[in-house]
């Protein structure tokens, strides 16, 4: 599953800050998921709590902040945003938006013990 390869990597992300910041205990995370990440929200909180166990970050909760997805369009050469791949340019209509943005995902912001 491509959410639980996610979910171990932001782990081993916080695992870093751990050592580096000090703390023990992640209590909440706040997750950046942009719109074009192809990220479903649920198999992720899903994943976070089934490999969370034993970590630091068992019983975090998982908070996710929606990011839009941006993209170029080369129709009318405007930044637009887009809700998904393959989506028209909100502004002319036309098909060929170049995605160019908020097609990943961060960590946003911690709060930690
Ligand atoms: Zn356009």
């Amino acid at each position: 599953m491509h959410e639980m390869s996610l979910v171990q990597s932001i782990l081993r992300i916080l695992e870093e800050q751990a050592t580096e910041q000090d703390f023990t205990e992640v209590r909440t995370v706040w997750l950046r998921v942009g719109a074009l990440s192809h990220v479903d929200p649920e198999a992720l909180r899903f994943c976070f709590e089934a490999a969370g166990q034993g970590t630091l970050a068992e019983g975090a909760r998982l908070e996710i902040i929606a990011a839009p997805g941006e993209g170029w369009c080369i129709d009318c050469a405007s930044r637009v945003t887009i809700p998904t791949h393959g989506a028209p340019c909100p502004a002319c209509g036309g098909t060929r938006v170049r995605p160019t943005g908020g097609d990943d995902l961060a960590i946003a912001e911690l709060e930690v013990a």
